[in-house]
């Protein structure tokens, strides 16, 4: 056996059909089929007296073939082997479906090995498809046997001997990616082991150790990796800055920034001051002031004569940053405009020509400033807002209006650095942890449908206050059935017009309106155009109703705490006190646990932790861009203390050695290179 990469058709036993069966599971070569892990274990060392057995448990019987095998054809063309077994204690009844061979295989007063679900009752018990093995000759049983996530086609069988051969086959070839300073410092067993352990573990104690190395070697690889793909950034240049006196910026501000504001503004200033393009997420819960880094940013880039773009995800939002940093910039004599799909046809030329012969510092807008006919003089910075990453298609269209321009990202998704740092994959992270002082706690109840009554009540009053409140309808549809978001929300809000809030203005937001339609009924409640909002979730976005100071959210176990978070952000941007009602009609303990951290703390890191803590981070990797290397075996849920761990051994590995030239690091740096040479398209 060469090397490997080499094709698992050479593996003795598996062959051309069996390989074509492995490719359906993404396993071309030895490497893909030795690193293709278990999805769990079954302990199968014991065997048990098929009287002890209950209804539903996977088990192995040792137990004597009592009768002849029988063969049926059923319906189907299928046929059935049927043949009963005993031991000491009890009967049971086997059936074999599709494997006429048994009819001939299987001899009465023989011993054999049976393992399978048990079925039936008190009275008979009965096993459908055992595995069926021979004492002294067992393979699927008889030990602790890795179960694996399969596909049509192939079986546990099949894969358990390949992935058994593949082992053999390769035991001398695996040397340990991971430096040995590093696997000594971290107590990680060597590959070999680890490899051998998580396919065919010698005891829990091996697997434990065998599981925590791969997860550290995974995690550390990608650390690694990612962390390149950051240095080769460097290789480019960016638009040039030069340094600039910041307090210039700050002194001419209506209040003191905070200090997490002026370290993201720091961070930022240092990526553009270095000569290559700034590529930096800038997070911070709602409400922390990321349009103040935002801003100081834009100035910052006009010092040295670029121009910035501000791209927001709706019309409505872009006019909000339009409205807020318009007069805020002017004031040091920067010129902003705003450019929507919405602009009419003589604006839309002026701002374009403003844009080319570089009079305008500042554009926002919509995804409109990508398009074909906008030219800038000199970009040299683009901000994108509420928008977890650009798409690969629009980096493309921007690579057109400016070279390496530097970007930064801003988003109101709290999730730790550390996670942040592998779902934004390539962005360096700056975190903004603190808000500006006098921020009111939104005081947050979590309660059922008895308090129905009193809520209503409580709406009135704020109305009746000159409030605004916002109501997240249900999206409840029939059993199993994907509910129809314009109905359902429609059928609410017409309850609440009719039957509940006969005299009260109820406007309707859903996400099946037409941007414009959306646009509208946004901006005319903004304006104070109604009194109650009834939304799906399109709300989440950050737009800014400063007067709304309640927001009831119904079946809020339907919602994860961060969406939650994001939701209740809504509110509380005003002077007054502000409410978040939180709606469930039979909690369950586990809501309750869940609602009950939502009226406990406003911060969002902390919120995100827990919901990291109950959910585990599927939900932020649902959103994120993909192009990553997919985890294997790491887990963000139980293993973030791993991921800190590989983290910080990573980059302390990069600081000594920056090339990965070092003798040590060489399989290391193989490794990452294969690892993203896959994925690198998404990450470039
Ligand atoms: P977000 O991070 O959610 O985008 P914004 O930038 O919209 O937050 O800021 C929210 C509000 O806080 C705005 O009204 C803004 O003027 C105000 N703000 C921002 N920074 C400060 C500060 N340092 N001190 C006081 N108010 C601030
Ligand atoms: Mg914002």
């Amino acid at each position: 056996m060469a090397d490997l990469n080499t094709d698992v058709r050479y593996i003795r036993g598996v062959g051309e059909t069996r390989a074509r069966a492995l490719q359906k599971l993404g396993i071309f070569t030895l490497r893909d089929l030795i690193g293709y892990f278990p999805r769990r274990y079954e302990d199968r060392t014991l065997t048990r007296p098929i009287r002890e057995l209950a209804v539903g448990e996977t088990v192995c019987v040792r137990a004597m073939l009592a009768s002849d095998p029988t063969a049926h054809r059923i319906s189907g063309g299928r046929t059935v082997v049927k043949a009963r077994a005993v031991d000491e204690s009890e009967a049971l009844e086997l059936t074999f479906f599709n494997q006429e061979y048994r009819k001939n295989s299987l001899h009465r007063g023989d011993t054999y090995i049976f393992c399978g679900k048990v079925e039936g009752n008190l009275l008979v018990r009965r096993m459908t498809n055992p595995i069926v093995e021979t004492e002294g000759r067992q393979t699927l049983t008889g030990r602790v046997v890795p179960i694996y996530p399969l596909t049509a086609g192939v079986s546990q069988g099949l894969l358990y001997k390949a992935v058994e051969q593949g082992l053999a086959e390769c035991r001398h070839l695996l040397s340990d990616c991971l430096p040995d300073s590093v696997r000594q410092a971290h107590s990680l067993c060597h590959s070999g082991f680890a490899y051998e352990n998580i396919h065919f573990p010698r005891s829990p104690e091996a697997l434990d150790l065998a599981r925590r190395r791969l997860v550290f070697e995974e995690l550390f690889l990608l650390t690694c990796g990612l962390q390149r793909l950051r240095c080769r950034r460097r290789d480019v240049s960016g638009p040039a800055c030069h340094g600039a006196d910041m307090e210039k910026f700050y002194g001419k501000l209506p209040f003191p920034l905070t200090g997490a504001q002026k370290r993201a503004i720091g961070e930022a200033v240092a990526d553009m001051v270095s000569g290559r393009p700034m590529n930096r997420l800038c997070q911070g819960d709602v409400g922390s002031g990321k349009t103040m880094v935002a801003a100081a940013c834009v100035w910052f880039a006009a010092q040295s004569g670029w121009q910035s773009a501000l791209m927001a995800p709706t019309e409505i939002l872009a006019r909000q940053h339009y409205e807020s940093l318009g007069p805020l910039l002017g004031k040091f004599g920067l010129r902003c405009a705003l450019l929507t799909g919405s602009a009419r046809a003589k604006e839309r030329r002026d701002i374009l020509a403003g844009l080319a012969s570089g009079e305008i510092d500042l554009c926002i807008g919509t995804h409109a400033l990508l398009t074909a006919d906008v030219t800038y003089q000199r970009l040299g910075l683009v901000i994108t807002d509420e928008q977890h990453r650009f798409g690969v298609d629009q980096r493309a269209a921007l690579g057109q209006k400016a070279e390496n321009p530097h970007m930064l990202v801003l988003s109101a998704t709290p999730i730790p650095r550390t996670l942040a740092l592998i779902i934004y994959g390539d962005l360096d992270v700056s975190v903004m942890d603190e808000l500006p002082p006098g921020r009111q706690k939104v005081d947050t109840f979590a309660v059922d449908e008895s308090y129905r009554r009193r809520i209503n009540k409580f709406i009135r009053k704020q109305v009746a206050q000159g409030h605004q409140v916002f109501i997240v309808c249900p999206l409840v549809g029939q059993e199993d059935q994907i509910p129809d978001e314009r109905k359902a929300a429609a059928a609410y809000a017409k309850k609440l017009r009719e039957e509940v809030f006969p005299d009260l203005r109820v406007c309707l937001l859903h996400g099946k309106m037409k941007p414009k339609e959306k646009e509208t009924v946004m901006e005319a409640f903004a304006a104070g155009n109604g009194d109650i909002l009834v939304a799906t979730t399109v709300i989440e976005v950050g737009v800014d109703v400063p007067n709304a100071t309640c927001m009831v959210v119904e079946n809020a176990e339907r919602f994860g705490l961060s969406q939650l978070h994001q939701l209740r952000g809504r509110v509380g941007r005003g002077q007054a006190k502000s409410y978040c009602i939180l709606l469930s009609e039979h909690p369950s303990e586990e809501t309750k646990r869940r609602l009950k951290v939502m009226t406990k703390t406003n911060d969002g890191f902390e919120i995100s932790r827990e919901d990291l803590a109950i959910r585990g981070p599927g939900d932020f990797f649902g959103q994120r861009q993909h192009g990553l290397p997919a985890l294997k075996i790491a887990d963000l849920s139980c293993d973030m203390r791993l991921l800190d761990e590989a983290q910080a051994a990573a980059r302390d590995w990069l600081a000594a050695d920056p090339e990965l030239s070092a003798p040590e690091s060489r399989e290391l740096r193989q490794r990452i290179e294969t690892l993203f040479a896959v994925n690198a398209e998404g990450l470039n």
